[in-house]
């Protein structure tokens, strides 16, 4: 059966757990959330055989951020009541996604052109921050969360989101996600 790509706004639960990491930085009303997009799989890898990465790991997918706009190839995350019983996993992904929506809030389109300038650089390092010790140390050299590429800020809110449903957020990840604007 072919699954059919169906179109929403955010939940409010979704916002309020967004709004843990961006405040008010980003437009929420403004935000679709598109689901069972499985074009946004076939470009990951489309593009991987392109630049010779290995191929995608078999349960992984791959999502796009387009403007106000977040394809992602499956259902995402089922309705729930209470930001407590949101799937975190699945909550720290669309937590990636509005990075970039916030992003393109600040930067308008220019964030598409550093975005895939840094895939076509980093290739498949383009997410790695180096870590807490790599934002530790960044941070020494008077590096703010804007200093990174646009994938690696993405996967630094991600990892906040993590740390934060978790109670694990500490100074380092907090001064990161302060830089939020
Ligand atoms: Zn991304």
């Amino acid at each position: 059966m072919v699954e059919m790509t169906s179109s929403r706004r955010l939940h409010d639960w979704e916002m309020r757990a967004a709004q843990t990491v961006f405040a008010d930085a980003i437009d929420y009303n403004r935000v679709r959330v598109h689901e069972g997009a499985v074009w946004t799989n076939t470009l990951d890898d489309w593009s991987r055989r392109l630049r010779s990465l290995s191929p995608r790991p078999v349960k992984q997918h791959n999502a796009v951020a387009l403007g106000f706009h977040c394809f992602f190839p499956v259902k995402h995350i089922h309705p729930v009541a209470q930001v407590r019983d949101v799937n975190a996993s699945s909550m720290a992904w669309m937590l990636h996604e509005l990075a970039h929506v916030w992003q393109f809030q600040h930067m308008g389109w220019r964030y598409l052109l550093f975005a895939l300038a840094a895939h076509l650089r980093e290739g498949g390092r383009v997410y790695d921050f180096g870590g807490e010790a790599g934002l530790r140390s960044c941070r020494r050299k008077g590096w703010k969360l804007q200093s990174f590429n646009l994938e690696q800020q993405a996967s630094i809110l991600e990892h906040a989101y993590r740390l934060l449903t978790t109670g694990h957020l500490n100074s380092t990840w907090y001064a990161y996600l302060n830089d939020v604007d």
